[in-house]
């Protein structure tokens, strides 16, 4: 979500006349989108703030501005901290970023704008994506929940739902620009549609991406075990792009913990729900996240996290030490753990969700998978001459390329061989005469490579600015 908010930051500054900054020059304004989720994002946005002193002395015309999660809950603290900065601007205020930085600049003064709550969906916010080929789809903000380690409810509000029929305009228009995979985005995408009085919207809207040509990956993040229902899992197996991939948070296999987080499933169901998948959809890569040390947590409770995690057979797992997140109701609770149990517990749950996922990598071996070439990772690494991208599984894959044929392009799409396995990412050997599909993802890319290649940086006709967006923290669920 974090990030999909970069995206429209970077578009709703393009659009108002500012460019992005090579990296490693000075920019006129500088972005923080923060997050609260992580440890430690307070003191890393006033220790950067506290960094940039120096440059708002010798240059009064830079402009710093925070938003997101932090930005909302610490408000004009952050000027009070951190007096030089020039805009704060909570989660439901992005799109008045412009505006508030122009402000700020005629009055010489520091604006704050934080909104309670959504007035309507952001969905028409320009967006600048980093990937040609892949995109983030909004479908709601927010959460109903109350997990009690989180903070997500109290600073992202109540669950908004996004209409279907502008949800897949979008999805339409960003097909017709290249984009050939899109995850589906929600802080909880099960209860997508409770907001408009209808309780089968997702499974809906998982159908109806099976209906747009050109959409070759359709993927979500992240679904809620307490409200997934069997309707889902049916229009998973049944649309043909909806990838077999399912990343559902777990955190604790301990009912009793899981009722104190309160979140509102037992491990028994949790499995059940992987049961259905994996019988519906037999080749399904499931992932999940955990948290160890929650306050309370006993030696019999992580037991059962290591019994879930063993029967869960996860192919990949998010895992977290549990810390304390001000203003959440865990951090209000007096049994929190020492340090070193936790960690300790961290290192024995790591070494089992890391053995189960080497054992399920190692299934792979011999299969022939679909890769899409990636963006960032997918050039070729010249030393080993290999490609990455990721499987229809979400499985990251490198690729042996012979030397001899043009590798191709980030967005298209090969199939190679799986030949070894490790416990993060297959090794696939792609043979002596590749099978590529070349994509108009592909074709994105190029065009994109060449305009980059022939446009000077940092002028526009409006005005004269950079921008360096910075994410601090990335948000996990
Ligand atoms: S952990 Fe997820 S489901 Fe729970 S309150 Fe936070 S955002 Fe909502």
């Amino acid at each position: 979500m974090n990030v999909h908010d970069s995206e429209r930051l970077s578009g709703l500054l393009e659009d108002a006349g500012y460019s992005p900054v090579e990296v490693g020059k000075d920019a006129d304004i500088l972005v923080f989108n923060t997050c609260a989720v992580r440890e430690n994002a307070d003191n890393k946005l006033y220790g950067n703030l506290g960094q940039l002193y120096e440059r708002k002395l010798e240059n009064p015309d830079f402009q710093i501005a925070v938003g997101g999660c932090l930005a909302q809950k610490d408000r004009s603290t952050i000027i009070e901290k951190a007096p030089w900065v020039d805009v704060v601007f909570g989660t439901h205020n992005i799109g008045s970023l412009p505006a508030l930085l122009d402000r700020a600049r005629h009055n010489h003064e520091a604006q704050v704008e934080i909104l309670e709550s959504l007035d309507t969906f952001p969905s028409d916010l320009p967006t600048k994506r980093d990937s040609t080929y892949a995109a983030w789809v909004s479908i709601s903000v927010g959460c109903n929940n109350t997990c009690t380690f989180c903070i997500v409810p109290s600073l992202r509000g109540k669950e908004k739902d996004r209409r279907p029929g502008e949800i897949l305009a979008e999805i339409k228009a960003l097909v017709s620009e290249g984009v050939i995979e899109i995850t589906l985005l929600g802080q909880n995408v099960n209860t997508y549609g409770v907001e408009f009085g209808d309780k089968g919207a997702f499974a809906k809207l998982l159908r109806a991406c099976g209906e747009i040509e050109g959409l070759e990956r359709v993927r979500f993040t992240s679904p809620h075990p307490a409200a997934f229902t069997d309707d889902v899992i049916a229009a998973m197996a049944e649309t043909h792009n909806v990838m077999p991939q399912l990343h559902m948070p777990l955190q604790s296999g301990s009912d009793r913990i899981l009722k104190e987080m309160k979140r509102s499933y037992r491990s028994e169901k949790y499995l059940g729900i992987l049961d259905r998948v994996r019988k519906a959809i037999p080749d399904a890569a499931i992932s999940t996240d955990i948290i160890v040390g929650f306050p309370s947590e006993t030696e019999e409770d992580f037991q059962e996290t290591l019994r879930v995690v063993r029967e869960g057979r996860f192919a990949f797992s998010y895992t977290f030490q549990y810390s304390k997140r001000p203003g959440t109701p865990a951090a209000e609770l007096t049994d929190q753990l020492p340090k070193q149990v936790v960690q300790e517990r961290y290192e024995r749950l790591l070494e089992v969700v890391n053995d189960i996922a080497w054992q399920e990598n190692k299934l792979q071996i011999g299969k022939r998978v679909e890769v899409l070439i990636g963006n960032s990772e997918g050039r070729k690494d010249d030393r080993t001459n290999r490609l990455t991208g990721r499987a229809r599984d979400s499985r990251l894959v490198h690729i042996d390329w012979p030397e001899d044929i043009t590798p191709p392009r980030p967005g298209d799409l090969v199939w190679a061989e799986v030949i070894d396995a490790k416990p993060y990412f297959l090794i696939a050997d792609a043979g002596s005469n590749p099978d590529v599909k070349r994509t108009r993802a592909g074709d994105a890319f190029d065009a994109l490579d060449a305009s980059s290649c022939a446009v000077p940086v940092a002028t526009t006709e409006k005005r004269k600015g950079v921008i360096d967006l910075s994410v601090v923290l990335k948000s996990n669920d």
